[in-house]
């Protein structure tokens, strides 16, 4: 058994992210940087570089077009077997492209 109540512990874990609202994460789920905005002043920020929302509107493509490619394949004549080893490619990514905000998607 834990030596301190569960609730307590819990407690303080959301003090420890309430005290962090100053910042919120670069939309390229790829990055780990933060972001801070005053508020008042131009646009807010949704990537921490230009370089970033390049790579991310990148990736987001990428993934966009390996999926079309695997829905067309789907349309043609394919084995049971091949059918659903390209199901499971696009679960997977559509699960990757999933973590892309619609800032990341052009
Ligand atoms: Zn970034």
């Amino acid at each position: 058994m834990p030596s301190r109540p569960f609730d307590e512990m819990s407690d303080e874990n959301v003090h420890a992210t309430h005290d962090d609202v100053q910042t919120r994460p670069c939309d390229n789920p790829e990055c780990s940087q933060r972001l801070t905005w005053s508020g008042n002043r131009g646009r807010p920020p949704l990537f921490c570089s230009a370089n970033c929302r390049k790579r991310a509107l990148y990736a987001a493509a990428s993934l966009v077009q390996r999926i079309e490619v695997r829905h067309l394949a789907l349309a043609g004549d394919l084995t049971y077997r091949r059918e659903r080893e390209i199901r499971s490619e696009l679960a997977r990514l559509e699960w990757l492209l999933s973590a892309y905000p619609v800032s990341a998607r052009g």
